[in-house]
């Protein structure tokens, strides 16, 4: 069993963890985008395949693949779904966090900018790097205190200041940050997980506005699962196929589609 494990998440570490451990032949795939990610157990390849032939051609090299990709990771997701015609695919995704009845959604970062434009003065953003520039517009003459794993390409208005640091990250810090900063609307996406939960819960204590981006839907059509016990599940159970001689159905363990 030679698995392709779509990378760059705390869950996609935790999976290759165990299944090395179980013996399969993981190579964890990282897009490149960090300067410095956090490696993990297993082989590992870096960078880009070069679109949907890119990956297609890759495939010849593995009997599965799990996209363990981040939630907003949309293009390598749909790249997986497209590619993996001939080869068994899971999405492993983390949930969401549970709604607030106080939290203002956003379906794009451009109506996320427009609302928090709306709520506050001094905006603690913390988008990821991409996607900074689509909050010029909205924030560019506004005191952001932008929150990012590396510094941006983008040049940022003279009224931003940038903050380099990546989580996980504790309540303590976030408050001192948050009150530090005054900050008095907060903006992130629909991450999930616990690595950046602290910011929410100091949200709350400080009674600073939330504004949270939507997450994209899902591929259509791909078996998808929440908790990585689910998808080592779905990996070690393609092995006991394949130790019969039998060729797994595409989608056909499917725990929660
Ligand atoms: P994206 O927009 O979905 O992907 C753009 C392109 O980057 C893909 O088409 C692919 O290039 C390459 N790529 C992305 N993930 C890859 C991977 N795991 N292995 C090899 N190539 C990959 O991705 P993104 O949002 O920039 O995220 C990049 C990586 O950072 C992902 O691994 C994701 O899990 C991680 N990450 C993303 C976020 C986020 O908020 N988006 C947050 C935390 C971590 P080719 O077309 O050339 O194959």
């Amino acid at each position: 069993m030679r698995l392709l494990l779509l990378g760059g998440t705390s869950e996609a570490r935790e999976l290759a963890a165990l299944l090395v451990e179980a013996g399969v032949d993981v190579t964890t795939s990282l897009a490149g985008r960090v300067a410095r990610p956090r490696l993990p157990v297993g082989k590992v390849r870096i960078g880009g395949f070069g679109g949907v032939p890119g990956l297609r051609a890759a495939l010849a090299d593995y009997d599965a693949v799990v996209d363990a990709t981040h939630p907003f990771a949309l293009g390598m997701t749909a790249n997986a779904a497209a590619a993996c015609t001939d080869l068994p695919l899971l999405r492993l995704e983390r949930p969401g966090w549970e709604p607030d009845p106080a939290w203002h959604y956003a379906d794009t970062h451009e109506e996320a900018a427009g609302l928090a434009a709306g709520l506050g003065e001094r905006p603690f953003v913390t988008v990821g790097r991409q996607e900074l520039a689509r909050f010029v517009p909205d924030l560019g003459e506004r005191a952001v205190l932008a929150r990012v794993v590396d510094v941006p390409e983008l040049e940022l208005p003279g009224a931003w200041r940038l903050l380099t640091s990546r989580g996980p990250y504790r309540l303590e810090g976030e408050l001192e940050l948050m009150a530090g900063h005054r900050a008095d609307v907060l903006v992130t996406k629909d991450s999930g997980g616990t690595y950046t939960w602290p910011k929410m819960e100091a949200a709350g204590r400080l009674g600073v506005p939330v504004v949270v981006v939507r997450r994209p839907a899902g591929p259509e059509g791909v078996p998808t699962v929440h908790r990585v016990a689910e998808a080592f599940a779905w990996v070690t159970g393609l092995g006991r196929w394949s130790d019969h001689g039998c060729q797994e159905p595409r989608g056909s363990t499917s725990p929660d589609s």
